[in-house]
């Protein structure tokens, strides 16, 4: 979040929301409005309607579009940005993602493309998050780290702050090392910038100092956007750290551009539902020891990383968007970049929230699917809201192996799905490979009811999901699916997460009824017949015999688990070989 110390009414943030401190505008899952698809510097690029322009399959397409449009320089600049205030999750990762897509379209065009991404690190920690994470990506309470010293340096900027957990220079270093991890597990290569170092290898210096000799203007100009901000007011636009509490102050009294300096009052911060005091101290600045508010930080960023397009979240699109183009123009004299609002998205239909635990990180996501399958989620439709569910991950996976199917031509499909396949296939894999396997993902966890790497294997080949002719290398890479599946089973306590008793039959205890049941299903099964018809026939046989259902059902569960409960059990016999099943039902082994 970086909303500026200027302007407490304003919640906007700088970059993706964590719903935690943003419920409000985090809950809506309806689609953009698209009553700005009009206006010629409305940020909802993909939203409008032009009507003269082609459509392409892809949405990076579009956007690629848009930029040559404005003759770039090269190397063409593709940024995002983020405040490193807390545990960067998946929807951080949305903006990076976009960016790349946009990035790597424009690659194949035959652009040099650079991709950064900001962390917004000078801006001032405004309060104590109640969760943070180590760089594992192990979420730990703020009771568990010194939360006192962090408590001592609210209102400092995040490069400012000692890392909670000791491990990297500053608090915003150790958010922006576990985005950077992110950004390379999926494979995307990004220039990290510290917006800190911006300032202190005096990169915004010049800017900073327009922006003061045009501080009437800048006024000005911000006046139309925030009331506080009076057009002939005292504002001054930028914000000098406390030579004596290390503070971001907001009351300047004095300005020598001359001297390069600024002279300012330690005053007390409004941040959000409570006041940072400031410690009263009067003192002189340079324009590296402070920050530009984050209304005209943005646009200078713009300006001195020479940015060409921006995706952002919809906050910025009614509040910093709309004063950014402005600064760009009226205060700096640069273009805006072409901008792009993009739609959050909701964790298993809950905005994302670190305190409220409803939270996922890259790395933790990667446990559970291959990078390809989470790069593909970031393909679909930027200006839909959508969600990304764990617990229905197994939808998401058979999506991307459809997806990939329809790119090899083994399914039927419209011609939309044909054309979006043979476009954002290749920017999603490695390499296209015509010969890899993919075991569906909810068999993948029912092999993951067993350890034995063998028999997962023998189960797959049996079950006709690896042919003869594999090599060794797309049976081991189909096997890495058994893996993710478990750790899905294991993290959403679902219907897989059972471990399949397979070495040696548990100790039962049947009656005469029930055992005589058992081997009617056992034949039953042994015909070969679907997950429904075996489910139907559990309900059959107990009924045919009088065994009470549950007592039948938990037959079952006890000869496969040893356990109660379990899966569905229908479904689960289906997808076990049948000699097995047929053996078991049998209690021969
Ligand atoms: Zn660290
Ligand atoms: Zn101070």
């Amino acid at each position: 979040m970086s909303p500026e110390p200027n302007a407490p009414d304003d919640t906007e943030a700088s970059s993706a929301p964590d719903g935690a401190d943003e419920p409000a505008a985090t809950a809506e899952t309806t689609e953009l409005d698209a009553d700005e698809t009009t206006d010629s510097s409305s940020p909802y690029t993909l939203q409008r309607e032009d009507g003269s322009e082609t459509h392409h399959a892809f949405w990076a397409d579009d956007v690629a579009d848009r930029v040559e449009d404005r003759d770039p320089d090269e190397p063409i600049v593709i940024k995002g940005g983020i405040s490193p205030s807390g545990v960067p999750h998946l929807g951080n990762v949305n903006e990076i993602m976009r960016g790349y897509f946009v990035a790597e379209v424009l690659r194949e065009r035959g652009h040099e493309v650079t991709q950064v991404f900001t962390a917004d690190d000078r801006d001032p920690l405004r309060g104590l998050p109640r969760t943070l994470c180590d760089l594992e990506g192990n979420l730990v309470d703020l009771g568990e780290v010194n939360a006192g010293a962090l408590g001592r340096n609210l209102g400092s900027p995040y490069t400012d702050i000692p890392d909670p957990f000791g491990c990297c220079e500053s608090y915003g270093d150790h958010f922006s090392q576990i985005i950077e991890d992110s950004a390379a597990a999926v494979d995307v290569p990004i220039e990290f910038v510290s917006t800190t170092e911006l300032y202190e290898s005096g990169d915004l210096e010049e800017i900073t100092r327009h922006v003061l000799e045009n501080r009437d203007t800048a006024r000005e100009v911000l006046s139309k956007y925030q009331d506080k901000v009076e057009e002939n007011g005292e504002y001054v636009p930028f914000n000098p750290i406390c030579e004596e509490c290390g503070k971001i102050t907001e009351t300047v009294t004095d300005v020598d551009l001359e001297a390069g300096t600024v002279e300012y009052r330690c005053t007390d911060m409004d941040a959000g539902d409570q006041t940072i005091e400031g410690c009263g101290h009067e003192g002189t600045a340079t324009l590296r020891d402070g920050k530009l508010p984050w209304r005209f930080e943005w646009p200078a960023q713009w300006q001195a990383l020479g940015v060409d397009f921006e995706p952002f979240g919809k906050d910025h699109a009614e509040g910093s968007w709309p004063s950014g183009i402005d600064v760009a123009e009226n205060v700096l004299g640069i273009e805006p970049p072409v901008p792009m609002v993009y739609e959050w998205f909701t964790l298993d239909g809950e905005p994302f929230s670190s305190s409220a635990g409803n939270v996922i990180l890259v790395s933790d996501v990667l446990e559970l699917i291959e990078p390809e399958v989470l790069r593909y989620f970031f393909t679909k439709d930027p200006s839909k809201a959508r969600d990304f569910s764990v617990e229905r991950l197994d939808l998401l996976v058979d999506e991307f192996d459809r997806f990939e199917a329809v790119y090899y031509g083994e399914v039927e499909a419209s011609e939309d799905e044909r054309a979006f396949a043979e476009r954002v296939y290749p920017l999603v894999v490695d390499e296209p490979d015509e010969d890899r396997i993919r075991l569906p993902y909810t068999f993948a966890a029912v092999l993951g009811m067993t350890d034995d790497p063998a028999l997962r294997e023998e189960i797959a080949r049996r079950e006709g999901h690896i042919p003869e002719n594999a090599s060794e290398q797309a049976i081991e890479d189909a096997l890495g699916r058994v893996e993710q599946a478990r750790n899905w089973a294991r993290r959403t306590e679902n219907e897989f997460d059972y471990e399949l008793k397979r070495e040696a039959i548990p100790d039962h205890d049947f009656d005469a009824t029930t055992e005589i049941a058992l081997e009617e299903l056992a034949d039953f099964v042994e015909e070969g017949h679907g997950p429904d018809e075996i489910q139907e026939e559990i309900y059959e046989t107990a009924k045919r015999h009088d065994v009470d259902m549950g007592s039948f059902f938990g037959a079952g569960y006890r000869l496969f688990f040893d356990e109660e409960q379990g899966p569905k059990l229908g479904p689960f016999l289906a997808k076990v070989d049948r000699e097995f099943v047929v053996a078991r039902l049998r209690r021969e082994r």
